[in-house]
């Protein structure tokens, strides 16, 4: 017998048909909108606006990186340093590491033997004063880990800031994250911490068109479902 008044049970019915999940805007999933579009319809209906998450940055992420001096597999760009040389008309440019462990000094490279006049002027100040937004912008581009070999290593380096406590009286409702660096996580992982559940039951309490399962770095919104 469903003791469930008749509202929850037309929320969940409705919940269940409209599917109700979606990419963020970012991910322009085109496909998908249709139904994204009937989706926050349905939610605008209800009076349930939409909850916001963001994911942050706390600090720079070390470096999976292998010393040469000793076992570490792991090292820091700390507050973040350029090291500018100039050899004639041409440039290199390095962003300096060093050993979390023996502190052992490693370079970077980030620039190789660049003319000086490919540099903006803007930039090349930025990399003198050792621009705190450029350490973080080259140290997390994707060149700069396949160039040197290294990965980045989140683990604590980041928090979820999320909305308002959740209560049961307004489940379902949407949940967009958003992500302010591209920073790699399970979507379960992120849904666990922010609602306080298991992965595995996140998992079940959720209705998103991502894999859950799967680390991503930009934002997607998921339907946090009635636990019942
Ligand atoms: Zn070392």
């Amino acid at each position: 017998m469903d003791f469930r008044s008749p509202v929850r049970r037309q929320r969940r019915r409705l919940c269940s048909v409209a599917l109700v999940c979606g990419p963020s805007p970012d991910n322009r999933v085109r496909p998908l909108r249709t139904y994204v579009l009937q989706a926050r319809a349905f939610m605008s209906s209800q009076s349930q606006s939409a909850r916001s998450w963001v994911v942050r940055r706390t600090r720079l992420p070390l470096l999976s990186l292998r010393c040469v001096a000793c076992p570490s597999k792991s090292a820091t760009v700390g507050d973040g340093r350029f090291r500018v040389n100039a050899n004639g008309k041409l440039l290199d440019v390095w962003l300096l590491a060093r050993c979390v462990s023996c502190d052992r000094p490693r370079k970077l490279t980030v620039h190789e033997r660049m003319p000086v006049r490919s540099f903006d002027p803007a930039e090349l100040h930025s990399y003198q004063i050792d621009d705190p937004e450029l350490v973080a912008s080259t140290l997390l581009a994707p060149r700069l880990g396949r160039r040197n070999r290294f990965t980045l290593d989140w683990s604590h380096a980041w928090r979820l800031e999320t909305s308002p406590a959740h209560s049961e009286e307004i489940l379902p409702f949407r949940v967009d994250v958003v992500f302010d660096d591209p920073i790699p996580i399970r979507p379960d992982a992120l849904i666990a911490l922010g609602v306080g559940v298991s992965r595995s039951e996140a998992r079940r309490l959720v209705r998103c068109d991502l894999p859950l399962n799967r680390p991503t770095r930009s934002g997607f919104t998921f339907v946090l479902l009635d636990r019942d």
